[in-house]
């Protein structure tokens, strides 16, 4: 292995150096995302409003553009301790397989069950759940890591878990859901016949396999039924999701200063945003601030491409549109991606805060197909030697593409990216890879002109 003057394999930071604090990149956005708004009165959603649906305290943050650092509540940074800090990892071993001067870095958050990312927010989520006196909460999962990590967050703190799993994922992760239910979630398969939403969308569409927003629609309808015992929580997209994730970014960025290393390029896969807006975010801040630059990349599938393709306006984040209106990059509501498209990252929206900087010009993206990026996952599984989601390996196909760019020029870039998760419930996907029977679908413009012709006509409500 080559080693690079003092810089580690792995950097872990120590136990007392993990952030206390989140960081809120809103507070240093000169335009600030645009707020939620009510699909009834075309204004924006009021706390009151919002009540039914979430807890408090996460209303406050979804609605506060201001202030910089937030309070990691002490059981939640108990809780981060069994799993955090992750570690930021020098990928000595894929550089030299590719023959690069390029250095690359990527922050790990496989290391936990859930497998991924998104427990950093499930168990804040549901601890201002429990803080507020609720019995459960309920969701939705598509390919089921965030409803691992909210079952596991729910079983720490003794709370109830309804998991509604897209019908398609329920059958074919049936260890997935297993998962969920020994932590104690109870899971039921999407659209069923339980909701209203549900009923009506199995009677539109027999025999349909669902997709996200439709099961969204439903975690929100039993929440409001429940008369006020439960709320729904969403893993991605929203403010304060993206808030949670900010730990990502700062445990980076505190290692890479403790490195004396400063990423020319920065690297996440975006599906509903939450990753990539996490791991940026103290370097976005710097940025927005001018105190320093940054290449930052977003990278998404050729398949759901709503950054590179998208329009920027008010949409529905759930096939039922019972949900608030967020105003994102996005491909329409009914948008689903072709069902030979493997991972996740298949949500029509991205985050507000990640649209908003993407439209100001602090970030760009770029969109890939999904054969090399399960080559991408090939290689890094054979050179770090982990098995890395395929959402992950978006990012991956990105950072090594850019390798090779600098191989071609000499450039001695350093390039850090997200690796948000491992890929122990893909292996269906990598066998159809390992089968050479994956297939690239991509959208015709076509598909989303008529999908764009759907979307709400709202105003700005600002
Ligand atoms: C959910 C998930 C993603 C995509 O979600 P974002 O909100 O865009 O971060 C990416 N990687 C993994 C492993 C995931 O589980």
């Amino acid at each position: 292995m080559k080693k690079d003057g003092n810089i580690p394999y792995k950097t872990y930071l120590e136990e007392n150096e993990i952030p206390n604090k989140w960081y809120n990149v809103r507070a240093d956005m000169p335009v600030k995302p645009a707020p939620l708004v009510n699909p009834g009165t075309g204004k924006p959603l009021t706390m009151e409003e919002m009540e039914p649906i979430f807890c408090k305290e996460l209303i406050k943050q979804e609605l506060d553009n201001d202030t910089a650092y937030i309070d990691i509540p002490q059981e939640v940074q108990d809780f981060y301790k069994m799993y955090r800090p992750s570690p930021l990892i020098r990928a000595y071993f894929l550089e030299e397989a590719l023959g690069t001067p390029a250095k690359i870095y990527y922050k790990y958050e496989g290391s936990n069950t859930s497998g991924s990312h998104k427990l950093n927010s499930a168990i804040a989520q549901v601890y201002y759940a429990k803080k507020q006196g609720l019995k459960g909460v309920t969701t939705e999962t598509g390919a089921g890591q965030w409803g691992t990590a909210l079952s596991m967050a729910c079983a720490y703190f003794d709370m109830d878990c309804k998991v509604y799993m897209v019908k398609v994922s329920y059958e074919q992760k049936p260890h997935r859901r297993e998962v969920m239910r020994t932590y104690g979630a109870s899971v039921v398969p999407s659209p069923s016949m339980e909701t209203e939403v549900g009923r009506k969308i199995n009677a539109e569409f027999p025999g349909t396999t669902g997709s996200l927003g439709c099961a969204i629609s439903e975690a929100v309808e039993v929440a409001l039924a429940s008369k006020g015992d439960y709320r729904y929580e969403l893993g991605s997209v929203l403010n304060q999701v993206v808030l949670h994730q900010s730990i990502i970014g700062l445990e980076a960025k505190a290692a890479c200063d403790k490195l004396g290393v400063k990423p020319d390029m920065i690297i996440g896969c975006a599906g509903g945003g939450s990753n990539l807006g996490g791991l940026i975010a103290p370097f976005a801040g710097e940025k927005l601030r001018g105190e320093a630059d940054y290449d930052i990349v977003a990278v998404e599938p050729a398949s759901c491409p709503s950054l590179t393709r998208g329009v920027f306006a008010y949409d529905f984040c759930d096939t039922g549109k019972i949900c608030p209106l967020a105003k994102m990059y996005t491909l329409g509501s009914g948008f689903i991606p072709s069902a030979n498209h493997a991972g996740g990252l298949r949500f029509h929206g991205m985050s507000p805060i990640v649209s908003q900087l993407y439209h100001d010009g602090y970030m760009r993206a770029v969109s890939v197909e999904q054969t090399e990026v399960f080559e991408a996952a090939e290689t890094f599984a054979k050179t770090e030697g982990i098995l890395p989601a395929p959402e992950s390996s978006h990012a991956i196909r990105a950072a090594i593409d850019e390798a090779l760019r600098c191989k071609e020029t000499g450039e001695e870039k350093t390039i850090l990216f997200g690796l948000t998760g491992t890929g122990y419930f893909d292996m269906v996907a990598y066998g159809k890879y390992n089968d050479g029977e994956m297939t690239d679908e991509i959208p015709t413009d076509e598909e989303l002109q008529a999908s764009f012709a759907t979307l709400p006509q709202i105003p700005d409500a600002k």
